[in-house]
């Protein structure tokens, strides 16, 4: 690793000050779980990390019945698992949580790093991306929010400009009768997803048709991929077996995803495939199981 230099400013306004400062110079670390890997690799070579992790200010979970869920981008992955008012108001996210990495990762790591990374294997951005979050950022011109979706360039690649911060994810509550699920395929538990999906469904109690539906992968693509074919298969629909399978189908005709070791592209695609149908199988059964 080549050296660099290191500064740990103690609040939001310091550290965006310090980055402005250094310009294209500077890195953000927080938890350095992904940082350090690449940094290792000599895939990036920082002249100066500005270390955020000990800013308390982001670490955060607030909940508001009306108004949602918002957390600090330095809320540890651990945290979010074991937050009682996140298993209760949005299970998927322990749900992804518990399937991310190991515990010593996910004590260290933080959401905000995550997101930020730009990995499209990520899992908690799928998740994000179902559940229709947006992103509070701060830099020297104030503060600006995103819709999670726009967030994403390209591999490794996410819309922050030198000198910002993102400091919030903001998840609105779902609509009434919304299951959500995430499941992904791992060689072990806490792997890295193979492929991953997240979808919620939404349903009419009265009549059973599906009012709503958000569905997107992981691995499949250079960024976290939202399948708009897929939703739309359902929507307007009394979902079936056969629609899922088509959902499924639907999903997987509109991808050409990376091969690797892990997983050829012609793999990948019968994963997606699978991975739509059952994830959004089990969403729909918790939406429906809502009454
Ligand atoms: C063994 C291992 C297993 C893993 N398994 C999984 C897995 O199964 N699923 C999964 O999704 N992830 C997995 N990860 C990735 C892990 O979740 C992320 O590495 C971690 O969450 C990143 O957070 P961090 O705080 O360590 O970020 P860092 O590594 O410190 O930073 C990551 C990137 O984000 C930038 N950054 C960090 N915080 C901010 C901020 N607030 N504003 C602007 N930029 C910022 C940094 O500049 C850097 O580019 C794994 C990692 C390891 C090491």
């Amino acid at each position: 690793m080549k050296d660099f230099g290191y500064a740990a400013p103690k609040n939001v306004g310091e550290a965006i000050s310090l980055l402005t400062e250094l310009g294209g110079h500077g890195k953000v670390i927080a938890g350095g779980q992904s940082m350090l890997v690449i940094m290792k690799q000599n895939m990036l070579a920082p002249e100066f990390l500005v270390d955020i992790k000990g800013i308390s200010e982001l670490d955060y979970i607030k909940y508001d019945k009306k108004k949602g869920l918002n957390i600090g981008a330095l809320t540890t992955h651990r945290t979010i698992e074991r937050s009682p008012v996140i298993k209760e108001t949005y299970p998927v996210l322990s749900e992804m949580e518990d399937n991310l990495a190991v515990v010593q990762t996910r004590n260290w790591g933080t959401i905000g790093g995550n997101l930020c990374h730009g990995d499209p294997a990520g899992d908690p951005t799928v998740v994000f991306i179902v559940l229709n979050a947006r992103l509070k950022i701060r830099g020297t011109a104030g503060e600006r929010e995103i819709d999670i979706e726009d967030f994403y360039k390209d591999y490794l690649e996410v819309d922050l400009n030198p000198g910002e911060l993102l400091v919030e994810i903001q998840v609105p509550p779902p609509p009434p009768h919304t299951g959500s699920a995430h499941n992904k395929l791992m060689v072990m538990k806490g792997d890295m997803g193979i492929v991953g999906a997240a979808a919620t469904i939404t349903v009419n109690p009265a009549d059973g048709t599906c009012t709503g539906a958000r569905i997107a992968l992981s691995n499949v693509a250079s960024t976290p991929w939202r399948s708009r074919a897929a939703e739309n298969v359902l929507i307007g629909k009394v979902i079936t077996g056969e629609l899922l399978a088509e959902a499924g189908r639907a999903a997987s005709a509109e991808l050409e995803p990376p091969a690797d070791v892990h997983g050829s592209s012609a793999y990948r695609k019968e994963m997606a495939e699978l991975f739509v149908r059952r994830t959004a199988e089990t969403a729909l059964k918790r939406a429906q199981a809502q009454g």
